[in-house]
């Protein structure tokens, strides 16, 4: 999250570049699979089997693939890529928090964070190449929106964080928190989340996932009526609409009540309680006056603060608060009874805040 240097920076050799051209696998639908299995004589059951070991299992290539016959190993290797991106960059901080710069197939660069807990193994995944939202705090939107991620490139950065881990670690939460705006790209992101969570997926629960959205109302409402039971994380940052519409330009044209709207729709369809995160910029929404407005907004509702101390970006002159200012805010939320946490810092000596990485590398070109 700061921008010191990494203490560990390798290139992993687990992911190998494939012949160039091929389709990645998991980009094929399931139908697909089996077509081409059926094309070159395999009964379609194989695709099962195929698919069980891409998402289930921690291996690296077509040839571990064990219980297929070397033949048809052989066929899957010559026929496509084994991953839709390459990892071209790897820290690992001081605590355990390993941050992987994926290539894409087209030389795009996205981000995946893995973050260790005593009892919990949480992982942080992008779902755009850039962001159009435009947060002034956050280095992600800098340069833009390239393009969505396919549903393939999203749910393949759990997977590939997976494969990093021991035997005995698992993945306990995801959190949709990476570069991009999960909610602009609805179709691919729900599609990521249906593999994450089904049982012939990666079978995680629904309620141990997490998207946080800058607050697009009439995707919350068509998200609370996925079915499932998501946990909505909402990037508020200000307490009225001239200070927010400041921080998150986007918010012009859709407004701090459209948006609590729609998160307690959300809360009542899914009975999920709802997030709100709140960067802390020192002079700008940290003031004793802004936490009592917050307070008065969420008064009454099934809510949570989240207070994140902004992580510094080179590129921008805003900073975190001092403490006392940190525990001032808190304190005032406390006293009119609003639940809050502070955001404890993971992997503070690597560029671990959203979209540094990613900006760093596309500076030095
Ligand atoms: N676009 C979505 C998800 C990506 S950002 C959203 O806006 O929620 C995920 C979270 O990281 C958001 O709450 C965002 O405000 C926060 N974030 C981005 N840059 C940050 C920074 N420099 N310091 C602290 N939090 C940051």
């Amino acid at each position: 999250m700061n921008v010191n240097e990494p203490v560990t920076t390798t290139t992993l050799p687990v992911l190998t570049s494939a012949p160039s051209g091929l389709r990645a696998i998991l980009e094929l639908p399931d139908s697909e699979l089996v077509q081409w299995l059926e094309g070159i004589g395999q009964p379609a059951f194989r695709a099962k089997q195929i698919r069980r070991w891409l998402i289930q299992r921690r291996i690296s290539s077509f040839d571990q693939m064990s219980d297929l016959p070397a033949a048809l190993r052989q066929q899957l290797a010559a026929s496509f890529r084994f991953s839709s991106f390459e990892a071209v960059g790897h820290q690992i901080a001081k605590d355990r928090t390993e941050k992987l710069l994926l290539q894409l197939q087209d030389g795009e660069l996205v981000e995946c964070v893995l973050m260790r807990d005593p009892d919990r193994r949480t992982v942080c995944i992008s779902t755009q190449v850039g962001c159009a939202m435009g947060c002034v705090f956050c280095a992600s939107g800098l340069l833009g929106v390239k393009r969505n991620l396919t549903a393939a490139e999203i749910f393949e950065q759990v997977l590939v964080l997976h494969r990093l881990m021991s035997d005995d670690e698992k993945i306990t939460n995801i959190v949709v928190m990476g570069i991009g705006e999960p909610l602009a790209n609805f179709r691919n992101l729900m599609q990521a989340l249906s593999v994450l969570t089904s049982d012939d997926g990666f079978g995680l629960g629904a309620r141990r996932i997490t998207v946080s959205t800058v607050g697009l109302p009439e995707k919350i409402r068509e998200f609370a009526r996925s079915g499932q039971q998501y946990n909505l994380a909402v990037s508020l940052h200000a307490p009225n609409d001239p200070l927010r519409t400041e921080i998150v330009p986007v918010n012009r044209n859709i407004g701090i009540a459209e948006i609590l709207d729609a998160a307690d729709d959300y809360h009542e369809v899914t009975g999920r309680r709802i997030s709100y995160e709140y960067v802390l910029l020192s002079g700008i929404n940290d003031q004793a006056q802004h936490a009592e407005e917050l307070a008065s907004l969420l008064a009454g509702r099934t809510a949570h603060v989240n207070l994140i101390p902004m992580n510094g970006v080179s590129e921008l002159v805003m900073t975190a608060p001092q403490e006392p200012q940190t525990r001032q805010f808190v304190s005032i939320l406390e006293r009119r009874g609003i639940p809050v946490t502070v955001r404890k810092r993971k992997g503070a000596d690597i560029d671990a805040a959203c979209g540094q990485l990613r900006l760093n590398r596309l500076d030095k070109g």
